[in-house]
């Protein structure tokens, strides 16, 4: 069978080692909290790797939330016309409160995901699991 795509993977939120098993109970904007499982059903690899690994993931999720703040106030700038003075700083705080607020699920899990996929090198790819 044809190997899974890794940018695939991290697109679909799957395992890193086989590319096929969730990493994730429910979906990113649903009723269905998200979760994070224990382990990949198809080849039973432990996401946390050790206690607490997911702490990591914050300082992921920060920076994927800083750039998207700055994104936002940029953004802001342009649609408003280039308003910067004293009157014009609810609306900046407003739509940087309100964006975070709504991306924090998709913080939430491709934070993760970038974790396990890109900045775990114990965590490897195994194309036999890949089936
Ligand atoms: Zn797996």
């Amino acid at each position: 069978m044809k190997k899974t795509a890794k940018l695939y993977a991290v697109f679909k939120a799957r395992c890193p080692q086989c590319r096929r098993g969730p990493i994730f109970t429910g979906s990113m904007y649903g009723f269905n909290i998200q979760r994070t499982l224990h382990h990949c059903p198809v080849c039973e690899l432990r996401y946390e790797v050790e206690p607490g690994y997911f702490y990591a993931a914050m300082y992921v999720s920060y920076a994927m939330n800083m750039t998207e703040m700055i994104a936002m106030g940029l953004a802001t700038y342009h649609f408003s016309g280039g308003r910067l003075d004293f009157d014009s700083l609810w609306l900046y705080v407003g739509v940087i409160f309100l964006g975070s607020l709504l991306l924090s699920p998709f913080n939430y899990r491709y934070s993760r995901v970038f974790l396990l996929h890109y900045l775990s090198p114990k965590i490897r790819y195994k194309p036999e699991y890949d089936k």
